[in-house]
């Protein structure tokens, strides 16, 4: 007979109550207990790759996962979570727990044999940013990435130029994917109940990203533009370079020096950058 499903308050309450189990704040630990909320996300999840999932918990995603992937490779830093997950996964044969700091992790226990994977994860807070770029690094590898993050970092990730959200995340994120927000989910649906809202957001690898430009510089070059978001593109260029150089990489780039960070687009910024290596 299957068990009862892991995502559901009375579930979830059981399982932590049986391991005597609260959840650490310190490790961004907050279950989610709405069934229909990590099907969807499993839903979404490209699970016709094999998966990574980061902080199984007590495998409430992972379960979902598991029945849809060819094989979840889970990460989770907390040891205490060892016998739970061996306990309330043991019918996936599928499923293997990697007990490690995913932010330590080396590309070759996140890969194993596998070329593509597409990763998956409730991820903790205190974490989403770090995590998110380690990922970033390994650009056409990692061909999707589904996670729920804090509602206002989505929308961070979402945003669009000119809008109060859109900064230097926003433009590095969607230069490398196309990024949506899939679905809000509400603090309430967590056990314990955290003081923000959630949201799930996709990302989806672009293939065409250029070959001639190197992520890292190209991402600490968009920092710099929008060091201070009230002044302008000319003033915060400024702070890394002569003004005489300014205007010919403005010029060069058909960008006009009173524009602000907020105001370019992705598009603008890969040409503003070129012409930056180009007026070097
Ligand atoms: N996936 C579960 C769920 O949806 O109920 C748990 C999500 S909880 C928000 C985040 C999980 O990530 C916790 O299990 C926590 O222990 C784990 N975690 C925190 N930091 C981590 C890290 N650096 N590496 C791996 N797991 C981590």
């Amino acid at each position: 007979m299957e068990n009862k499903p892991i995502a559901t308050p009375s579930r979830t309450k059981e399982i932590l109550n049986k391991y005597g189990i609260h959840a650490k704040k310190g490790f961004g630990q907050n279950f989610m207990t709405n069934l229909s909320v990590v099907e969807r996300m499993a839903e979404a999840s490209h699970p016709e790759y094999p998966v990574v999932e980061i902080g199984p918990g007590i495998g409430s995603l992972t379960e979902q996962l598991a029945k849809r992937a060819p094989s979840v490779d889970a990460f989770e830093i907390d040891e205490r979570l060892r016998p739970v997950l061996a306990d309330t996964l043991q019918a996936y044969d599928n499923v293997t727990i990697h007990f490690q700091d995913f932010l330590e992790a080396q590309e070759e226990d996140i890969f194993g044999s596998h070329e593509k994977i597409s990763v998956s994860a409730n991820l903790p807070y205190y974490v989403t940013t770090p995590i998110l770029f380690k990922l970033f690094e390994y650009g056409q590898r990692v061909p999707y990435i589904t996670v729920m993050v804090q509602k206002e970092v989505a929308e961070r990730f979402t945003a669009a130029p000119a809008s109060k959200e859109y900064s230097a995340l926003s433009v590095e994120a969607q230069y490398l994917y196309t990024v949506k927000k899939l679905f809000n989910v509400a603090r309430t649906q967590f056990d314990p109940v955290p003081n923000v809202d959630s949201a799930v957001v996709g990302f989806s690898v672009h293939s065409d990203i250029p070959e001639d430009i190197p992520v890292q510089e190209f991402f600490a070059f968009v920092r710099d533009c929008f060091k201070q978001r009230r002044k302008t593109l000319y003033n915060n260029l400024k702070e890394i370079m002569d003004t005489d150089r300014i205007s010919r990489i403005l010029q060069d780039a058909g960008i006009e020096a009173g524009r602000r960070p907020q105001e370019l687009s992705v598009n603008e910024y890969i040409q503003l950058y070129r012409s930056f290596r180009r007026e070097g």
